[in-house]
Parts: C-alpha cells; structure tokens; sequence
C-alpha cells in the first residue's frame, strides 16, 4: 500500500477512533464526579446531574452515547465523525441545544495526530519491530489526546488514563532502544535518565517546593511518560522550551488584557504535549539547524 492510500486510511480511523475518545471524555468526568461525590468532596451539582446518564459502563457494548442536555439516546447517524456535527451546525438534533466544540476538534485532532504521525515517524518502517512500535505509538497518542482534552477543560490528568500511557511509554522507551540496536552502548540509559529528569524532575520539584500550589502532580506523572517517550535529554530540553514558550505567548496578551489574572490556573498539560509532539517530529531538525548556526 502505497503513503497517499496509508494517509487517507489512517485519517479515517483516526476520526471514527476520536469520535470514541469525544464521548470516553465525558464518560470520565461523569466518573470522577461521582468518586468526588462519594469521598465527600466538593463537586458541582450540576455538572453531576446532567452527566448522570452517561456515568455508568465506560467501555460496555450496550452502553450508548447521549445527549448531556434532553438524555436522548443518539442513532448511529448522530455519532459519524465531524459530518454529524457539521449537518446539525453543532446542536443536538432532538433539543437543539449546542453540543460545543470538543467533539468535532477532537475528531479532526485525532485525524490529524493520526496522519501527521504516519510521515513525520522518525525511526522509519524497515521491520516488524519498527511497524509494532508506530502501532504502540498510536495508542499512546490516543490516551495523550484524552488527557489533552480533560486537563485543557477541568485541569486534571485522571490516573485511569495516566498510568497505563506510563507503562507504554516505558515499553516504547524499550522499543525504540532495541530496534536503533543500542541496548549494549549504555549511552542510552544516561540520555533517557535526562530526559526524564527534565521532563518530570523539574516539575517535582517545582511541585514540592510549592507544595502543590503551582503545578498539580499529574504534571509530575505526565513528564515521565513523556521523558520516556524521547529519551534523549536534548530532545526533552527542546520539549521543554517549545511549552514554555507555547504557554507565554497563549498566555502573555490574556494577562496584558486583563482578561486572566495571575490567580488563573494554566494546564500545563496540553503544553508539555505539544513540546513533546514537536521534539519528536521536529527535534532533530531543530538541533541541526542550531548547531549549523554555531559552527
Ligand atoms: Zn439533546
């Protein structure tokens, strides 16, 4: 099969996939809301009672999408990536309230991540190891797009996603030093510890110095996994420096305008992702052309 017939195949499985992700989203914050009711924490009532209907059975078969305003159980026509969206302008079809715009961006999202992963893979397709670990790679990126979605909307990276995209991220880690053939040179080891400390180090320690008033521990958690996924330390100080600059150019105007104070909360999640996508794709174009300017 050739690129072009790859590409279209995989934007396609990316959409149907992120119309999935879209109602697993919800699903999950129908669940936290329901531990945080049970531990006796603060919740927003009525967030809880509209998402009631969709808490229960997060992966079951018989278990349906909804709409969050009238309940209605929706047909398989309302559940078709981006066209349903676009036919109803964004309104439910029975109570015509809007849907809103996390359903359609993260369909196009995943779409996208999807296709741009197929060409911009950056340990090539040459054997069965290499095609195993682009497939590890997607399934990451689909628990990065739910956390991307959940910490940008309520700022919060749940565990249930987190800790299993961990323990992938680990096994590509695996993966990628086994099929570059460089389990022997240790070199590696040193390169990933470093990655790791910047990614994570950092922000544990920002996050015991302030007690966790600055940044929350999944911050923590997510820069492990995303340490691990690079690997190399001069990959993760790009990461590093791409969300940070992300952060400061979405947030300097609201701050200028006064439209956000120094109080609001930032999710650093989103950033850090989008530090880590473009070391990964990026990096080492990026290095090349940093060393070619020093030399
Ligand atoms: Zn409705």
């Amino acid at each position: 099969m050739d690129m072009i017939s790859l590409t279209v195949l995989l934007g396609l499985l990316g959409a149907a996939i992120g119309s999935f992700l879209g109602a697993t989203v919800w699903r999950l914050r129908a669940r936290q809301l329901s531990a945080d009711r049970l531990a006796g924490q603060t919740y927003s009532k009525q967030e809880y009672r509209q998402l009631q209907s969709i808490s229960r059975g997060m992966f079951g078969i018989s278990d349906r999408s909804h709409c969050l305003h009238c309940g209605r159980i929706l047909a398989w026509y309302d559940l078709l990536p981006i066209m349903s969206w676009a036919s109803t302008r964004g309104k439910c079809r029975y109570c015509h309230k809007s849907i809103g715009w996390l359903e359609p961006i993260i369909e196009i999202g995943t779409a996208l991540f999807f296709m741009m992963s197929l060409w911009l893979w950056p340990f090539g397709y040459g054997s069965g190891g290499l095609i195993a670990l682009f497939a590890v790679w997607l399934v990451i990126g689909i628990g990065l797009i739910v956390l991307f979605a959940y910490d940008a909307k309520w700022l919060l990276l749940p565990d249930t996603i987190m800790i299993p995209v961990i323990i992938l991220s680990a096994l590509f880690a695996g993966g990628v030093v086994i099929t570059q053939g460089g389990v022997f040179d240790l070199g590696w080891l040193g390169s990933l510890l470093g990655s790791v400390a910047i990614l994570s180090g950092i922000y544990w320690l920002l996050w015991v110095i302030s007690r966790g008033a600055w940044i929350g521990f999944g911050d923590v958690k997510l820069g492990l996994a995303l340490g691990l996924i690079l690997g190399e330390w001069q990959l993760a100080f790009i990461a590093l420096f791409v969300a940070n600059l992300v952060g400061c150019i979405i947030i300097l105007p609201g701050l200028l305008t006064g439209r956000l104070s120094r109080r609001t909360r930032v999710p650093f999640g989103p950033l850090l992702m989008i530090g880590m996508l473009t070391a990964l794709w990026w990096g080492n174009d990026i290095l090349a052309y940093f060393i070619g300017i020093s030399t």
